[in-house]
């Protein structure tokens, strides 16, 4: 089983900026089926970047309806029911992802949500599955339906907060995961409105005793603070292995020793198309193989002359 961070940042700003990316995560190989859960904005494109294939998923998650959450979860399910002309797969989520409640939705057009079975998840219900089971997580958040999950598939346990804040109920859902996967907003004790710091995500780790526990959906805050620098607290006081997500983070996940999971760093495809860019553009600085230093400038003088003369115009 493997887990991919297709983005580990969270939250209005780190969103609008994309200081860090906001396409969730992806669960592949869980009881044979692949989830991908949260598709904030960029999740399609972070996808292919980061090599994951959007059209062999499964499952779509989206916990609640704030856009970090939802932003591109119609065109996952159109990848996931090829286009919307298959019947496929399964969404899941909260009651304002389906229908609208309050302020709060509907995040998904009936379109989109009419080629696929649908899950109103509500905490403590369990649905089951001949692949897999899942039970809705309680959450104290924005949106009042906001939920979070605890899926199992071969014995095996993942829960996900999604965003909450910390309550006293909260390790309860959770309790029994062999991977907690919190949504970590700010660092220390710096508590903002219906989302956990990292003070508070270590009573949880300290109470539901994961095995393995990885923070993401990181702030401005967290960010500037080194969420890295935030898990290594969290370890120190739980004894708990955690990881601070990063964005391209592939957890290629240990399912007989979770704490032994091994950390990927995974290749930037897009990174390396710009780097065959560079390669054209070289190429072109050397029309005829020559590589002195006088005609590389000369390139750099006619492209200047260039830029000046259409800027002239
Ligand atoms: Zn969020
Ligand atoms: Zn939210």
């Amino acid at each position: 089983m493997k887990i991919t961070f297709l983005g580990s940042g969270g939250g209005r700003f780190a969103t609008i900026s994309q200081k860090r990316m906001t396409g969730g995560f992806r669960i592949d190989n869980f009881g044979g089926k692949n989830y991908h859960v949260d598709p904030g904005p960029g999740a399609l494109v972070r996808s292919y970047q980061f090599g994951v294939n959007p059209t062999k998923i499964d499952g779509v998650f989206v916990s609640h309806s704030h856009t970090d959450h939802y932003g591109d979860a119609e065109i996952l399910i159109e990848a996931m029911t090829r286009g919307m002309t298959k019947n496929n797969g399964i969404i899941m989520g909260s009651q304002s992802v389906f229908e609208k409640y309050k302020r709060w939705g509907p995040a998904l057009s009936n379109y989109h949500k009419s080629n696929s079975k649908n899950l109103i998840l509500v905490p403590n219900k369990i649905k089951k599955f001949p692949s897999f089971s899942i039970k809705g997580t309680g959450t104290i958040h924005g949106d009042p339906t906001g939920v979070g999950f605890q899926m199992e598939a071969n014995d095996f346990k993942i829960s996900y907060t999604a965003d909450t804040r910390y309550f006293d109920e909260l390790a309860k859902y959770h309790k029994g995961a062999d991977i907690l996967i919190g949504s970590v907003l700010r660092p220390g004790e710096n508590s903002i409105k219906g989302h956990m710091c990292t003070e508070d995500f270590i009573n949880l780790v300290a109470d539901v005793k994961p095995k393995l526990a990885i923070m993401t959906h990181f702030g401005f805050k967290m960010i500037s603070a080194n969420p890295v620098k935030e898990a290594i607290s969290v370890n120190k006081r739980t004894g708990v292995r955690t990881l601070a997500a990063f964005d391209g983070m592939l957890v290629d996940i240990n399912e007989k020793n979770p704490q032994k999971s091994r950390m990927i760093r995974l290749k930037d495809r897009f990174a390396a198309h710009m780097k065959q860019e560079e390669v054209y553009s070289n190429h072109f600085s050397k029309p005829n193989g020559d590589k002195d230093k006088k005609n590389k400038n000369k390139h750099y003088n006619k492209n200047s002359d260039f830029n000046n003369s259409f800027g002239s115009k």
